[in-house]
């Protein structure tokens, strides 16, 4: 096994090997983009090393090879004291972590290469500023030091010299400060600075190896659903420097605008600087545009590469870059991050460019980006104070309450309070922070600073760099001008314009929400723009896609709403709902009934109210199917509460006055008393204990079908039996439906076609899905009830008390209710499929819990062939996304 890989040895596509970074210079290597030469130590290799806790044994020596051959390639030695070889020592995960791990740079300095360094570049200061760069950085990654001490000795140099920037420490003052450092990693690590190159070279590789596994990593790692058993590659980069003088610097740039889409010339360069000095924000970046008045040629090279890369990798692309004394040299490049309006117009304007085509159109997007894209927005008419403005960083409308350090915004979130992270600058110890936060505020740093990465990364709110806003977090407050903004405060963040206002401002519902009710339509400003774009890509997903989309909806209104947003029939009406309100009292007495004529008058007295409900409904699904569940949960839900309603009585009678009517409640109360309703009398067990109950139902579906077809309309209802786990159950309800059916077809005089069908929602009925497709004509899964009845938890009941644990314990990915458990429930869906199909091949299939609306098992849905997913009305545009995105 081959653990390093020079640069010029790898590709884009190994970044399972090489991680996204090694990955890519490689590939920029082999396209003859000027890079620093290096090498790439394995992913493969820093797994040995987590797993085993030490390197592989064949590592050091297939190190020294590929060092040996730079140092011959570079014509001189790591660390030579006369002219020393300096390499950065890079993580680089598979995924893009950003700040997430550890990076030194300026290896190989040491107090005999620093003055080699020095008499080599004719500039002593740089020397003695690179050797103190290493020193902290070193010290902090490598060996622990607390960083604060080495930010604290350069403030206080910086002080005694009465100067704000870096830049204006010189040789001397550097030449102090190192003496300083050294002092600090010897008493704060126990040890000195190691002065052997090699060492520092060794170290510094275990320790971004180790840097996998920091805590801060680690929930990046939870947030973004990245699994915690890759690892990362180490890349060993020989230095370029960006701190050579004026004629030197570093930047970032974007190949198009990540958070519109638009081509021009988007980044942040920093002259005089090495690379970390940008994404920290340590002094403020220039527009990337005025580099083209300080280095034209450099820049001009910059745009040809920018268009290289855009045009290879046929995508937006994010690059690092640095130059040396007017030399150009590429250390990064990516697809990159983009909001998620960005996505859905960079994904058109590249079909439109001819470099990609529908179909890969549809995988640069995802429904995660969609249903963002439909979150309300800032109401731009309503009155409001604007509090300042800044970069739009992260799009989105967040509202909460100002908070001004992380600690606060996780307690704060924790007590269900929102609230908007104000910082400075953010750096990766905020990550916690952020995640809680609403919305992300800075004052300094621009669309590559380390709150807008990470922000778009989350699809979080942010707004960065709003210059006029003072924040002073020891005070927890922001100024601008005479206004004061207190911890606690409300403000209202607008990611998308940039604005920051005081209080909270109203929301409207979001253009693209606007177009999918069919309020908007494609046309010229900006949002209109965003329309267009998503609406040629739900085109291009209606296209391909096999699975059909229907809609979780119970009534009239939210049928047609589903109905404009795209959904092909109604997959669950829940027939519950039509139980309560005024109509509980009808149910009441429907329990209570002693007799069958008391019985038979409460049916008698609902029945015309489900006809009415299911007239409607069919007529706003018209030439759709809609499939009605029967009555579905324990019947106590629709009884007073128990103890409650034990009070009144007992009150009641000690007052001599007790009702009859509240006894015989009680005592029906206390009869239907469960333990676990959940797995208690509900489902098609009620309809066989209640006489008539389901035979009312049927009946009414039946009469409004009838009442459709006789308006000349196209009614296409299926009735659906829930919580069936034998044949036997199905049967014994079919044939009282088939009955009713036949009965109402003779008396209206009209041929019905109604189908009869069941939920697959329990482990037996999935076991013997075979038998059941006997009687059944479609098969409709319930997965919410079939994860708990699998799993044995229940919703309500678990995911407040030990999900969390779960979660963190890497048990669950994510949790079982909202992304379907593949390996069980999935399973148990496939075989179900597999068996009903044996026995009846035109049974219909379908999916009606809630993973119907969530991306990853639509997919799921569309691999095992099922023919549709049923959602909540406002998840239908993302289901039909990513059910096109499956079938692409
Ligand atoms: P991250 O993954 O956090 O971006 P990087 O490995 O890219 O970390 O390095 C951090 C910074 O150091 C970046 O700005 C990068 O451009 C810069 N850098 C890394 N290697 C070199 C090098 N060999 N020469 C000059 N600058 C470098
Ligand atoms: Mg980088
Ligand atoms: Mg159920």
């Amino acid at each position: 096994q081959k653990f390093v890989y020079d640069f010029t040895e790898g590709n884009k596509d190994l970044k399972d090997l090489l991680g996204g970074k090694g990955a890519n210079l490689a590939e920029m290597t082999n396209l003859g983009l000027p890079v620093p030469p290096g090498f790439t130590i394995t992913i493969e290799a820093c797994k040995v090393y987590l797993d085993s806790g030490d390197e592989p044994a064949e590592l050091r020596d297939e190190v020294s090879a590929h060092l040996d051959a730079l140092e011959k390639r570079m014509g001189k030695n790591l660390g030579q004291a006369d002219d020393p070889l300096l390499v950065s020592v890079r993580s680089g995960a598979k995924f893009s972590m950003p700040g997430m791990m550890d990076t030194v740079l300026n290896i190989g300095l040491s107090d005999a290469s620093v003055v080699g360094l020095a008499a080599q570049a004719g500039d002593e200061r740089f020397a003695w500023d690179s050797y103190r760069r290493l020193i902290q950085m070193f010290g902090k990654t490598v060996l622990g030091v607390d960083g604060d001490l080495f930010e604290e000795a350069l403030e206080a140099a910086k002080e005694a010299k009465g100067v704000t920037v870096d830049v204006d420490l010189d040789a001397a003052d550097l030449k102090k400060l190192v003496k300083q450092f050294k002092k600090i990693v010897t008493r704060d690590a126990g040890r000195d600075f190691p002065q052997d190159p090699r060492e520092q070279m060794d170290l510094a590789i275990n320790a971004v190896f180790d840097s996998w596994n920091t805590d801060r990593a680690k929930l990046y790692r939870r947030q973004e659903r990245i699994p915690g058993d890759l690892g990362t590659a180490v890349n060993i980069c020989s230095m370029v420097f960006g701190n050579l003088g004026p004629d030197s610097g570093t930047g970032v740039a974007f190949t198009r605008d990540p958070a519109s889409g638009h081509q021009g010339v988007y980044g942040d360069y920093l002259q005089n600087a090495q690379g970390e000095d940008v994404v920290a924000g340590i002094r403020n970046t220039v527009p990337l545009a005025e580099l083209e008045s300080i280095d034209k040629a450099s820049y001009d090279q910059l745009m040809k590469i920018m268009e290289t890369l855009e045009t290879h990798y046929k995508d937006l692309c994010d690059i690092e870059f640095t130059i040396e004394r007017g030399q150009l040299w590429m250390l990064q490049t990516r697809v990159g991050k983009r909001t998620a309006g960005a996505a859905f117009r960079i994904a058109t304007q590249l079909v439109d460019q001819g470099l990609i085509d529908e179909a890969e159109a549809l995988q640069r997007v995802n429904g995660a980006q969609l249903a963002q894209l439909m979150f309300p927005r800032f109401d731009h008419g309503a009155a409001s104070v604007l509090l300042g403005r800044g970069i739009a960083a992260s799009p989105g409308a967040a509202v909460g309450k100002a908070v001004f350090d992380s600690y606060t915004a996780v307690k704060w979130s924790r007590s269900g309070e929102k609230v908007i992270l104000i910082r400075r600058e953010t750096n990766p110890d905020d990550l916690d922070g952020m995640i809680a936060a609403e919305g992300i505020l800075t004052s300094r740093g621009g669309k590559t600073s380390h709150a807008a990465v990470v922000a778009r990364g989350m699809g979080k709110t942010c707004v960065c760099g709003a210059e006029e806003i003072e924040v002073d977090t020891k005070r927890r407050r922001l100024t601008v001008g005479d206004t004061v903004v207190e911890e606690g405060d409300l403000v209202s963040v607008d990611g998308s314009t940039g604005k920051v206002y005081l209080g909270e401002v109203p929301v409207v519902p979001s253009p693209v929400v606007e177009y999918f009710e069919g309020r908007m339509h494609a046309g010229a400003d900006d949002a209109d723009e965003l329309v267009a774009a998503v609406h040629r890509i739900m085109a291009y997903a209606d296209r391909v896609r096999r699975l059909r989309v229907r809609a979780n909806a119970d009534n009239a209104e939210d049928a047609s709403r589903a109905r404009r947003f795209g959904a092909q029939g109604i997959g669950l009406c829940r027939t519950e709902h039509m139980f309560l309100g005024e109509r509980r009292e009808m149910v009441e007495k429907l329990i209570l009934a002693d007799t069958d004529d008391e019985r038979e008058a409460a049916l008698d007295a609902l029945l015309p109210l489900q006809k009415a409900d299911f007239i409607e409904l069919f007529e706003s699904m018209d030439g759709l199917p809609v499939t009605v569940r029967l009555l579905d949960p324990p019947l106590h839900e629709f009884l007073p509460d128990i103890t409650e309603l034990s009070v009144r009585v007992a009150l009641a009678e000690s007052r001599k006055d007790a009702n009859e009517n509240d006894l015989r409640l009680l005592q029906a109360v206390h009869k239907l008393h469960e333990q676990n309703p959940m797995l208690g009398l509900r489902g098609v067990r009620l309809g066989l204990v209640i006489p008539g109950l389901f035979a009312m139902q049927v009946r009414a579906i039946a009469e409004a079908a009838a009442h459709r077809k006789n308006a000349k309309g196209d009614p296409r209802a299926e009735i659906m039996i829930p919580l069936v786990g034998t044949v036997q159950e199905l049967e014994i309800v079919r044939e009282e439906a088939d009955q009713v059916i036949a009965e109402v077809e003779a008396a209206t005089g009209t041929e019905l076609r109604l189908t009869i069908g069941t939920m697959i929602e329990l482990p037996r009925a999935a076991l013997t899905a075979g038998q059941i497709a006997e009687a059944a004509q479609f098969f409709s899964f319930g997965t919410n009830d079939l994860t708990q009845t699998v799993w044995g938890f229940s919703r309500d009941d678990v995911e407040a008390s030990f999900f969390t644990a779960y979660l963190e314990k890497g048990i669950f990915g994510v949790s079982p209710f909202e992304t379907i458990d593949k390996d069980g429930v999935g399973a148990l869906v496939r075989s179900a499929v597999e068996a009903g199909r044996a026995t009846r091949p035109d049974l219909k299939l379908g999916i009606c819990g809630e993973h119907g609306g969530d991306p990853e098992s639509v997919h799921f849905f569309h691999e095992v062939g099922l023919d549709y997913v049923s959602c909540s009305p406002f998840r239908i545009p993302v289901a039909r996304l990513e059910a096109g995105r499956a079938a692409a």
